[in-house]
């Protein structure tokens, strides 16, 4: 079999291309998954022809379901060019929006985990990454509104050690919720005492860290296992800011500089605009940074949101609660907020945030000679 392995053209900034937010992790398990069976594969970006490749199936992935018209042309790219090939798309909006994603032209809709590539080690071989991409858990215990884990995910699975599975210096974690797994303990105190190479392994969670299951043995453990800027998540209100603090704390006691930790929050959502101002001020207190994300629905189909213009519902997700004004403001505020925290300016400069930009440009180049 030939197996055309598609990632669509999303819409990621070209130097984030690999990044470790948006390697198409699924897809690298397929391509492991077909090579065992003996299938030949190729994987590509974007809608591409090949004259010396007609695959008997086409898999697409897909990520958020606002950016569903991009899976939408490669699913009619594929069927067009290679009618007698079997397109099957899956992935994220897939799972979320399966009906909405049959309209794409695809001949099939693959909903959920595949488990049988689940088993597979990712291909890394096609892909130009220094780092490995590692599962602990899938799923999660929570079942929080704005999210879809819990519904591509129902089951919440978890594994015992990964001790065997290490094979990079930096491993990034994409488990939903870390911290839910039993045998978290025991998963930390492996990364603690790993080498790859003779070298030590760095780690790094894709998800911000669930704080309530944080304990200061757990932080501890944390940062022995040279995790790098933990994320804790603060979803919901105000009024839950001495929980958070404890938090913060946990990991500041187990040797992380402030600076070096973030707050995960969500805006464009239930807390308005003022609500979310009071967050922000609070962590500037805490001198911690900020990872914001901007709420979606999990059936917003479109966006084509631009930081620099007037724009309406028409054009992205904007909350009831909320405005264009207010959202664009926000993430600015959270910007020149972060800049000050890191480089521990009183208040943001413009030409202040340049001259650091100049300072780590000059180190970068002096540390690559
Ligand atoms: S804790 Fe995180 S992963 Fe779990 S349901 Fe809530 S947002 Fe989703």
């Amino acid at each position: 079999m030939r197996i055309l392995l598609v990632e669509p053209s999303f819409p990621i900034p070209p130097k984030s291309k690999n990044h470790r937010d948006f390697l198409p992790v699924g897809l690298l398990k397929l391509a492991s998954f077909h090579r065992e069976r003996g299938d030949e594969i190729k994987l590509v970006r974007g809608n591409q022809q090949f004259p010396d490749f007609y695959p008997n199936q086409v898999k697409i992935t897909s990520l958020f379901t606002y950016w569903s018209n991009y899976v939408w042309e490669s699913a009619k790219f594929y069927k067009e060019n290679y009618p007698k090939a079997r397109v099957i798309v899956g992935g994220i909006y897939a799972s979320l929006m399966p009906e909405h994603c049959k309209k794409s032209g695809c001949d099939e809709v693959f909903i959920g985990v595949d488990e049988k590539a689940e088993k597979f080690k990712p291909a890394y071989d096609l892909v130009n990454v220094d780092y490995q991409i590692v599962h602990t858990s899938r799923g999660c215990l929570r079942r929080c509104k704005f999210c879809g884990t819990w519904k591509i995910e129902p089951e919440f699975k978890y594994k015992k050690s990964i001790k065997d599975e290490i094979r990079s210096n930096r491993v990034i974690f994409y488990d939903n919720n870390l911290l839910a797994n039993p045998y978290i303990k025991d998963i930390l105190e492996e990364l603690k005492n790993s080498k790859h190479n003779g070298r030590v392994v760095y780690s790094e969670s894709q998800c911000g860290i669930d704080g309530r299951l944080l304990t200061p043995e757990v932080a501890k453990l944390i940062k022995e296992a040279r995790f790098l800027n933990p994320r804790i998540a603060w979803d919901h209100r105000y009024d839950q800011r001495k929980m958070i603090k404890k938090q913060i704390d946990m990991l500041v006691e187990a040797g992380y500089p402030a600076k070096d930790i973030y707050v995960f929050m969500i805006y464009n959502y239930n807390q308005d605009y003022y609500e979310m101002l009071k967050k922000l001020r609070q962590c500037k207190r805490w001198g911690v940074q900020i990872a914001d994300c901007r709420y979606r629905p999990l059936n917003q189909t479109f966006e084509h949101y631009n930081p620099r213009a007037r724009q309406t519902n028409k054009d992205y997700y904007i909350h009831p609660e909320w405005t264009d004004r207010q959202i664009k403001l926000f993430r600015k505020k959270v910007r020149r907020q972060n800049i000050t925290i890191r480089h521990g300016f009183d208040i943001y400069n413009y030409e202040l945030e340049r001259e650091g930009a100049r300072i780590r440009e000059k180190r970068l180049l002096s540390t690559q000679e």
